[in-house]
């Protein structure tokens, strides 16, 4: 039996947005919010900063548990008022960087596309705070004109990001007719569509939606889950239907403080996500958002959190860590230190149990 999504069914990705919590009363009838959460939503709410959270990610969150991994991640706190060292409103410079109105480029061979200010969930750690929710909408093409004659004038753009916000709340129609105009500029060989919407509104991963996108392949999905809370049956099937059309999903975790950062929580995760055929892509180090400092690490607990991983879990569920530099510098890639000793044809490693082993180079010629 065919079942017809409708306006009162909560299956109904638009049922989900149009019933999202959006104010302190919203929240406040879903959690027992803490002194700290409250205030930090009467903040958000007084200074009018996005807050939204689907019924559907809401339901995971603890009503009762202010450490909920869940709730840590949808609900503003008091903190998000202050401002710690290093923090900036734009911290991957992607103003500086914008080369055409919403395309920033910072690598030679790819550029990002911003098609919208919406999102199901407004993540309080989310490195584009300064413009999510912002109100300015869905971006019609004819406002991307200049993005795309950008594109076709420079084919060494092979790869675009279509972000936001995020893209995949738009209408099923609006994305296809984005996506079709990106791909009549033949040097853009990939599409990736960047999305946490597998995660906080799996509803939105409709057979319509994935029939629709399919005919404008390759396109790759690069979506964001942070904590084994978030694999659902239903966010689990949103990802399996995705790759069973033939999308590449990847995932980028955020290594968040009091969230995720310890090493069983991000094995469970990543285990978890590749038994879904998603691949975990990078754990990143997070930006340095204004007002973000109560949810970040130290580098150094990346690394820590990277050797623990090594060896105990399959390479194919183990995600690069990376530095996006403040100020739009470029991604770097972090690798703990397993070089002991290095010498003219000969260094010595140490392997994941401890152990030191020398590898010696083939000899050279001459
Ligand atoms: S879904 Fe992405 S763009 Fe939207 S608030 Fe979360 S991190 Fe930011």
């Amino acid at each position: 039996m065919i079942r017809l999504a409708t306006s009162a069914d909560p299956d109904d990705w638009r049922w989900q947005l149009r019933h999202a919590a959006t104010s302190v009363d919203d929240l406040s009838r879903a959690l027992k919010l803490t002194p700290e959460e409250l205030a930090g939503a009467r903040r958000a709410a007084e200074a009018g900063l996005p807050v939204r959270v689907t019924p559907y990610y809401l339901g995971l969150a603890d009503p009762d548990d202010p450490e909920c991994p869940v709730r840590k991640q949808c609900v503003p706190h008091a903190l998000e008022a202050e401002t710690v060292a290093g923090d900036l409103e734009d911290p991957l410079g992607e103003v500086e960087h914008e080369v055409a109105p919403h395309l920033v480029q910072r690598y030679p061979d790819r550029a990002l596309l911003l098609a919208t200010d919406h999102c199901a969930v407004y993540c309080r750690f989310c490195t584009r705070s300064r413009m999510v929710g912002d109100g300015s909408g869905a971006v019609d093409l004819e406002r991307l004109g200049p993005a795309f004659a950008y594109l076709e004038a420079h084919p060494e753009v092979r790869d675009v990001i279509v972000s936001g916000g995020d893209p995949v709340t738009l209408s099923t129609d609006r994305l296809v007719r984005l996506l079709t105009r990106l791909r009549a500029i033949p040097s853009v060989e990939t599409i990736r569509l960047a999305t946490r919407v597998p995660v906080t509104l799996p509803q939105r991963i409709t057979a319509e939606l994935v029939t629709a996108l399919r005919p404008l392949h390759p396109i790759w999905v690069m979506t964001h889950f942070n904590h084994p809370k978030e694999l659902t049956p239903e966010s689990l099937a949103a990802c399996i239907r995705l790759v069973d059309a033939g999308f590449p999903v990847m995932n980028q975790t955020v290594l968040l403080a009091g969230i995720n950062d310890d090493p069983t929580t991000l094995e469970t995760l990543f285990r978890g996500l590749v038994r879904a055929r998603v691949r975990p892509y990078y754990l990143l180090q997070a930006d340095v958002v204004q007002g973000t400092g109560h949810l970040r690490t130290p580098l150094a607990r990346g690394l820590e959190i990277m050797e623990a991983l090594q060896g105990r879990l399959t390479g194919i569920a183990l995600p690069k860590l990376i530095c996006d530099t403040p100020g739009g510098r470029g991604k770097v890639p972090l690798v703990p230190d397993y070089v002991v000793q290095k010498g003219p044809g000969r260094t010595v490693l140490r392997t994941f149990r401890g152990e030191e082993v020398e590898v010696i180079d083939p000899p050279t010629e001459g």
